[in-house]
């Protein structure tokens, strides 16, 4: 039987906005969404959280866009997953490129797999960004660097319902050269090979618009998207509305 699986669209907004304009995103996009059978989740910079988690008055949930790798304690400048869940935060966004291949940041694969694995384990769920580069990409190389990312955390995970995978080539973050239909499809099919559970979410990010949504979200293995750029405008609800 065909798994059926509940479609996930998720805004980063990244390291924009001042806190009225968050707010007035709020008011302008996000509480204009409408949706029943869909999980939306928005990411404002991690000191607008609260407010904006205040201001939302539907169904679209908050989401941090990383976390620290341990508890509570002596961690300067460190957020814990306990801060979260106290303020009923649910998701969190972890190994997003601008994280991984910003050579000042450099996280690595397990570093970022075991704040992941130590997130879920303490009942949050996590976006897992993976994808490659585009010199990687020309040499072959795109399913190894796949499987480097997410071997660490298919080693430690065990409950797959708190994760959500997303695709995004490095080379179609913010660029405007989005994957095409089959290229992505292709490469979710792979990815969705190497995962336990048939359940598993696999989103699409990368450039992501209005008008390339509807083809894309027509793929099999294309469950939703992680959306950047768009998500600071209007667009956003087309783009929820296409994958209604
Ligand atoms: P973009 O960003 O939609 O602006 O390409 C996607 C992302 O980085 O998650």
């Amino acid at each position: 039987m065909e798994v059926q699986r509940k479609r996930f669209i998720g805004g980063n907004w990244k390291s924009n906005n001042t806190l009225a304009k968050s707010l007035e995103l709020v008011d302008s996009v996000v509480n204009k969404l409408e949706f029943d059978n869909l999980d939306v989740v928005v990411s404002p910079v991690s000191l607008h959280i609260v407010p904006v988690q205040q201001a939302i008055k539907n169904n679209v949930q908050v989401a941090l866009q990383n976390i620290g790798h341990k508890g509570y304690g002596a961690f300067t400048g460190e957020l814990s997953f306990e801060h979260v869940k106290d303020l009923k935060i649910n998701w969190v966004i972890l190994g997003h490129s601008e994280r991984r291949r910003t050579p000042e940041i450099s996280e690595s694969e397990e570093f970022i797999a075991n704040k992941a694995t130590l997130a879920i384990n303490n009942g949050l769920s996590v976006i897992f960004c993976i994808g490659e580069t585009i010199q990687e990409m020309e040499a072959k190389e795109t399913q190894a660097v796949l499987e480097k990312q997410l071997n660490p955390l298919i080693a430690q995970v065990k409950d797959w319902s708190k994760v959500v995978i997303a695709y995004e080539p490095v080379w179609a973050i913010g660029t405007g050269k989005t994957a095409t239909p089959e290229y992505a499809e292709e490469i979710h099919a792979n990815i969705r090979k190497l995962l336990p559970d048939q359940s598993i979410r696999i989103l699409y990010g990368g450039s992501v618009t209005k008008d390339n949504a509807a083809v894309l979200i027509g793929q099999p293995n294309i469950d939703g998207f992680l959306v950047g750029g768009a998500s600071l405008k209007e667009d956003f609800i087309h783009i929820v509305n296409a994958c209604k």
